[in-house]
């Protein structure tokens, strides 16, 4: 048996010990602890007879308290959930529901347009409304239903996360849920978030990321805040207006707040933010540096996935020392850099990451799992530690190339494009190549001032890179398409080199 502090138990706990407490702040005003206790048993009375047997409830939100009460509501019932990414088409959602045997969708009202036609026999409740629909509400479910505890749950509800479909077809990820103390355990061994922190959660609640900062949440008692959609400004009001302690973000967020004009990002107090953790993507070393600069020593990066959980952390002075690390493994991680002949790389050298953890996933709902060797399971990356042992992820397995017959890493020459100060972002990917087998197409996001064109940053990378890493097609564009994760889509960027 798994013993478990996660949601359901953290919120348990929390609605004796603190009932007053705000669990959860956002734009519709703060719930406490005491009344998300009473809401979750009335929805999951209210939910219960319109979830058919042997099916799951589906949540397609954004961040709010919607999402956090299906979740309490699902464990107190004893109900699988299926969080499902908000960027998704509609072909996938239709395709994603019905292979994750999804009965009940609870889902914001602005996402009915993107399911004009549910799978049929698929119920839904709304979980965010203009205030204009009163049926089928989470809102109404709450009030109608009867606050009487229900029945203990026979068996314990499940999390399914998605991957986030970046390389194709977002598989589920089976977790258990609670899933022990071993995700909220190894995080608190290095980042020293404390119980009542204030929390602002802007990774969004259907990843991986979002879901462990949600639930360290309710392990620490905290306060949530969250923002149904990502702006930088706001982001920065929200954490004055509500002293946030801490802050949980991708790196993307990060970028986008520093992106704001000087005056305008200095206007928010943010004095109390003792904790900014990014994960979800990897941090660009520039980012980091430049991130520090203005807001202090608080960066930690989190290095992981839906598959294996955490692998590292850095912490704001692994950052200091060597801006582009993940850092090292949590307490109770092993991470070892293995050669294609499966044995430990030497000190320095770059291999395919494997780690060891009590935390990696159950399999993919799909029956498929991932490789593993000696116990460790591959994390699909490419990395090297360094002497003082600090990780560094290189780049996914599948992203590298082959140029010229040499091993050829998009993520270096990305970084090494990044750190140029004329620009705002980059992303690299391979492409075939007639002479050289594949080669490195660039796509360049420039500051305002920025003023480069191909030949003087080609120039520019000259010293840096070798013949075979510098890129040989730039593009250059207003953004970077990315996904609902932040992630950039490497089709996309595909599709931009050819038109
Ligand atoms: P899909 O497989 O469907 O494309 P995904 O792999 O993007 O989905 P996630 O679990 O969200 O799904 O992503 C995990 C991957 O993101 C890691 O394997 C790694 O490549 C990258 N990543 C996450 N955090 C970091 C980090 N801090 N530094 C470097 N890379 C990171």
């Amino acid at each position: 048996r798994r013993w478990g502090i996660t949601p359901p138990l953290g919120f348990a706990v929390g609605a004796v010990r603190h009932p007053d407490r705000p669990a959860v702040i956002d734009e519709r005003g703060a719930l406490s602890y005491a009344e998300l206790a009473q809401r979750t048993t009335r929805l999951a009375n209210g939910l219960r007879d319109r979830i058919p047997r042997g099916t799951r409830i589906g949540v397609l939100c954004r961040n709010h308290h919607g999402p956090v009460e299906t979740i309490v509501a699902a464990a107190k019932l004893g109900v699988d959930v299926v969080l499902l990414n908000t960027g998704l088409s509609t072909q996938q959602l239709n395709d994603v529901i019905t292979e994750q045997r999804v009965g009940l969708l609870v889902l914001d009202a602005e996402f009915r347009t993107h399911l004009p036609d549910l799978p049929e026999g698929i119920d839904a409740v709304l979980a965010w409304t203009d205030g204009t629909t009163r049926h089928d509400t989470l809102e109404n479910l709450i009030a109608i239903s009867s606050a009487q505890r229900p029945t203990r749950p026979t068996r314990q509800s499940r999390m399914i996360v998605l991957t986030s479909g970046t390389t194709g077809t977002p598989k589920g990820a089976r977790r258990p849920d609670p899933p022990g103390l071993a995700p909220a355990a190894s995080i608190l061994s290095r980042v020293p978030l404390r119980s009542g922190e204030r929390l602002l959660v802007s990774a969004p609640l259907f990843h991986t990321w979002g879901l462990a900062a949600f639930q360290l949440g309710a392990v620490l008692g905290a306060t949530q805040v969250m923002r149904r959609k990502f702006d930088p400004e706001q982001a920065l009001s929200a954490a004055q207006r509500n002293q946030c302690t801490s802050m949980f973000a991708v790196p993307v967020m990060l970028q986008r707040i520093l992106d704001l004009p000087e005056q305008i990002r200095t206007k928010y107090d943010h004095s109390a933010l003792r904790i900014v953790v990014s994960s979800g993507s990897a941090l660009p070393a520039d980012l980091a540096t430049r991130f520090q600069h203005a807001f202090g020593p608080v960066l930690f990066n989190l290095y992981g996935s839906t598959e294996v959980s955490w692998v590292s952390i850095a912490t704001p002075q692994d950052l200091r020392a060597a801006p582009g690390t993940a850092g090292r493994p949590p307490r109770g991680t092993t991470v070892r850099i293995l050669g294609d002949d499966g044995t430990p790389v030497r000190r320095g050298a770059t291999g395919r990451i494997f780690v060891g953890n009590d935390m990696v996933f159950e399999g993919y709902t799909n029956g498929s799992s991932r490789e593993s060797r000696d116990g460790l399971m591959s994390t699909g990356d490419l990395g090297r530690i360094d002497a003082a042992g600090r990780l560094f992820v290189v780049g996914r397995e599948d992203d590298m190339i082959i140029s010229g017959g040499e091993n050829v890493y998009p993520k270096e020459t990305e970084d090494a494009i990044a750190r140029l100060p004329e620009v705002s972002e980059a992303a690299v990917i391979g492409v075939d190549d007639a002479d050289f087998g594949q080669r490195l197409a660039a796509f360049v996001v420039l500051h305002e001032e920025g003023g480069l064109d191909t030949e003087r940053l080609r120039e520019r990378l000259r010293d840096r890179l070798s013949k075979f890493a510098m890129p040989r097609d730039v593009v250059f564009l207003d953004e970077l398409p990315r996904n609902a994760t932040g992630k950039v889509v490497p089709r996309e960027l595909l599709d931009r080199l050819r038109s």
